[in-house]
């Protein structure tokens, strides 16, 4: 099996490991004590082509592929996870857009997102999370028209977006009721509320949105009346492996933490618990790295990549998780310092646990796949 990366995929990965090295790292615990990420910020990664990697370049889009995405993703998140959740959901509806939209969709849209504006994916809601065939805002005809009514909840970005996904019921009960709709920023009938006081990723802003009585031209629908869910479904598994690359970026940042602790107390190295902790830590990244690796090799290839997604995010994920335990517990006490960044990793690192799907969901739809279901 061939493990080389092309020139092309590693000289991605050199400029993001390049703007994580200068641009985030120096700069994230300062990110998390203003709650934002400057906007300037964005504008360089679109200068470097990393909103909108999964879009032709027609419209803007690096068209990268979705390995030297993965790549990147790890890089920009061990920078900043904050700034990372951003890029990766710009890039999802990017290619969301790109892939879904009719002409003039895409070419009002991608060069946007491509430009450093941010697009956000509005599915969850109070009661549809999980389950996202529960979900309850309406969208109902009027001549052409169609008039919006519901409210969003946990959405990324939804405070800063150009334009924004929004999934409706157009239809009866269940998934194929639903329908997708193009919302762009500043449409009347829009509400958005403060941003979450969150455990972590407290630079990017997660909001509640309503929308009341929102009028929108019947060119926002987004594919087919009723085709709202396998869009969705479609966009998750390409997000699982945005998702599971920024967890493990967040994993290797505190895997990267613990390391120069060691090296600074040579004393604390030469103990065998801190050695298998080390060993630990590179072995689970290292196979977290293998399984995104893979899944993102299928999807460029355009074979089927769902179930490998999701392998992708539950162990990724997962394994982040236990590195950055593993981390503090090799550091001691100065790990619960604000001085270091593992705290701050310990917090961002834990809700790449819940979103896009839950692991627990990841393994409903690794269970399904598996038994042919
Ligand atoms: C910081 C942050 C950013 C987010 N950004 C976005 C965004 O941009 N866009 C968006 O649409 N959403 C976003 N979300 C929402 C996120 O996708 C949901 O929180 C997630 O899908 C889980 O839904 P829930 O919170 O309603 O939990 P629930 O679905 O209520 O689940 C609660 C618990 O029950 C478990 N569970 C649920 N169903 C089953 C089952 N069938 N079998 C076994 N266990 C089950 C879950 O695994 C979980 O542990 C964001 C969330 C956070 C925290």
């Amino acid at each position: 099996m061939d493990l080389s990366l092309a020139p092309a995929q590693e000289a991605t990965r050199s400029a993001a490991r390049a703007f994580a090295d200068h641009e985030l790292a120096p700069r994230a615990a300062e990110f998390e004590r203003d709650e934002r990420v400057p906007q300037a910020i964005y504008q360089k990664l679109a200068e470097c082509g990393f909103m909108a990697m999964n879009a032709p370049e027609e419209l803007g889009g690096s068209a990268s592929g979705v390995v030297a995405y993965a790549l990147s993703m790890m890089e920009i998140a061990r920078g900043c996870a904050a700034t990372a959740v951003t890029m990766a959901v710009t890039n999802m509806v990017g290619e969301v857009i790109a892939r879904f939209g009719d002409d003039a969709q895409r070419r009002r849209f991608c060069p946007l997102l491509a430009g450093g504006r941010h697009g956000a994916f509005a599915l969850s809601e109070v009661d549809a999370g999980s389950d996202p065939g529960g979900m309850r805002t309406r969208a109902v005809r009027d001549g052409d028209d169609w008039i919006l009514d519901g409210t969003k909840q946990w959405i990324s970005h939804g405070d800063s977006s150009a334009v924004l996904v929004v999934w409706a019921r157009t239809g009866g009960e269940g998934p194929k009721g639903l329908s997708c709709f193009l919302v762009p920023e500043g449409t009347p009938g829009l509400e958005i509320d403060k941003h979450e006081d969150k455990m972590g990723l407290r630079a990017s802003h997660t909001c509640a949105l309503a929308f009341s009585d929102m009028r929108l031209p019947g060119d926002a629908l987004l594919g087919e009346v009723g085709g709202g869910f396998p869009i969705a479904m479609m966009a998750l598994d390409g997000g699982r492996i945005g998702i599971a690359s920024q967890a493990l970026g967040i994993g290797q940042a505190a895997h990267d933490a613990a390391l120069a602790y060691l090296k600074a107390h040579p004393e604390r190295a030469a103990e065998q618990d801190a050695q298998f902790l080390l060993a630990d830590m590179r072995a689970q990244l290292d196979t977290g790295r293998l399984l995104v690796l893979r899944a993102a090799l299928l999807k460029e290839r355009h074979q089927p990549f769902s179930r490998e997604a999701s392998m992708a995010k539950l162990h990724a994920t997962e394994g982040a998780f236990r590195v950055t335990q593993m981390a503090l517990s090799l550091v001691g006490a100065e790990a619960e310092s604000a001085a270091m960044p593992l705290e701050r990793h310990m917090r961002d690192v834990r809700v790449t646990r819940i979103y896009e799907g839950t692991s627990e969901v990841q393994r409903i739809v690794i269970a399904r796949h598996t038994l042919g279901a």
